[in-house]
């Protein structure tokens, strides 16, 4: 009895950010009550929280405690999470408050895992090194942390791990491809976030190659790519989080390049923005207020949770690798397509929020069944695979192997 009990009080979760990810998240968690018993939402709207709750207890049944927190504040997430105790907190909010949870979380003694690496709010740069600093402080402390459990982060570093570990004798090359060919039917919308979204689309380009990062003009490298069950599209390359990562747990690996699609259209709205000054994180001074642009500008754009309602078509992401198996050279893609009015009629989400937040759910589950339990603070490729990929199919995103 007494193991029983302690085992329910285990499975107790604190997700936190009440956005389009943290909705798929509360609903995924929601649809396992034998891993997650008691599910909180807690995010700086109160109303978000509340409504997702409606939404979970229509589609499963299930009722979802909901809380008030500015998560800026580790004061006031120590009172949180000292108040429901739970065994992880799955931070959906966004990158700017990573450390404060993390901090908050070795506070309490729990565990922690997130999306997306930190990102200082006045500078658009993001990388794990503040995150990584961590490492001792949860060692010493027994508690575990995973860092971007998403799907680019996320996914692509577990379909590379896979093929670190169970195809691959080296890998040599990786080019990460992600593709939305959807239609939210706007003009101008991201898909997350718009903020982050945009700050990161307009940094310098990066990739790395035989052992130094090289550096190129925002968006100005560019190649057709054949995207699985989508078609030829053209892809630009970015810097995208997982390349720091991956370049340290893939030994041999030459060079590794991300590569996203956009249309016309979203690189139009964005050249005008960025050309009248829209996209700056610069506070400005305006009739007495001081307004940042690109504030102001997200909250004149669609919040990204609302584009579900008849948003069609799908995305296609994944991993094309290359590298040198029992002497021979091979190539190989694994991916994943998801569809954007599927993901809707599941958990009322678009499919860039459902397929960060059914890998953070699945990522949490694997730290609550003690697969992914390790003191530390860790990137997914540094845990087994294999558990994780043989559930993301039924968790609601299948993955694909085809040689090249
Ligand atoms: P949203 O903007 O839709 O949601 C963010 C949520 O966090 C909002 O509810 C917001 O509250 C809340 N929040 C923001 N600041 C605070 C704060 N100080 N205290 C409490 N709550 C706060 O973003 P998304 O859901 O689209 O993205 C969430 C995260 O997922 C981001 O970090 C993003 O980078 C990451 N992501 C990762 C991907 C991956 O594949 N790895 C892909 C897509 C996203 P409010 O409603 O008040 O604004």
């Amino acid at each position: 009895m007494q193991t029983m009990l302690t085992e329910m009080i285990m499975s107790r979760v604190l997700i936190i950010g009440a956005g389009g990810v943290g909705s798929v998240v509360v609903h995924k968690c929601a649809e396992k009550p034998d891993v997650f018993n008691e599910i909180t939402l807690a995010s700086r709207t109160y109303d978000k929280c509340t409504e997702i709750a409606g939404s979970v207890r229509e589609r499963t049944g299930r009722e979802i405690q909901t809380e008030q927190v500015n998560a800026d504040s580790v004061d006031e997430l120590v009172n949180l999470i000292s108040k429901i105790r739970p065994a992880i907190v799955i931070n959906t909010a966004l990158p700017y408050q990573d450390l404060t949870i993390m901090e908050a979380c070795l506070n309490t003694g729990v565990s922690y895992i997130d999306t997306a690496n930190y990102e200082p709010p006045e500078e658009a740069k993001f990388e794990y090194s503040w995150q990584w600093a961590y490492r001792e402080k949860f060692t010493d402390k027994g508690l575990t942390a995973i860092l971007g459990c998403g799907f680019d982060p996320g996914v692509t570093n577990i379909f590379c791990a896979y093929a670190r570990d169970k195809i691959f004798d080296t890998i040599e090359y990786i080019d990460i491809i992600d593709c939305n060919a959807g239609d939210h039917g706007h003009p101008f919308a991201t898909n997350f976030n718009p903020e982050i979204n945009i700050r990161e689309i307009t940094q310098e380009g990066r990739y790395w190659e035989e052992g130094g990062w090289k550096f190129t003009p925002p968006l100005s490298e560019s190649r057709v790519i054949d995207f699985p069950e989508v078609g030829e599209r053209r892809a630009y390359l970015l810097y995208h989080e997982e390349e720091e990562s991956l370049v340290q747990y893939i030994p041999g690996l030459k060079r590794i390049k991300f590569w996203m699609t956009f249309s016309e259209e979203y690189l139009t709205h964005l050249r005008v923005l960025e050309n009248v000054g829209m996209t700056g994180i610069k506070p400005v001074e305006f009739e007495g207020h001081e307004v940042i642009p690109l504030k102001f500008l997200k909250a004149l754009l669609p919040d990204p949770a609302s584009l579900s309602i008849g948003y069609k078509g799908k995305t296609s992401i994944g991993c094309i690798i290359e590298g040198v198996k029992d002497g021979r050279r091979i190539k190989k893609i694994i991916y994943n397509v998801c569809e954007h009015e599927k993901a809707n009629r599941e958990v009322g989400a678009q499919a860039v929020s459902y397929t960060t937040g059914v890998p953070a759910a699945l990522g949490a589950e694997m730290y609550l069944r003690g697969i992914w339990k390790k003191p530390g603070v860790w990137n997914v490729e540094q845990f087994d695979p294999v558990p994780f990929l043989e559930e993301l199919g039924e968790r609601g995103l299948p993955w694909h192997i085809k040689d090249l």
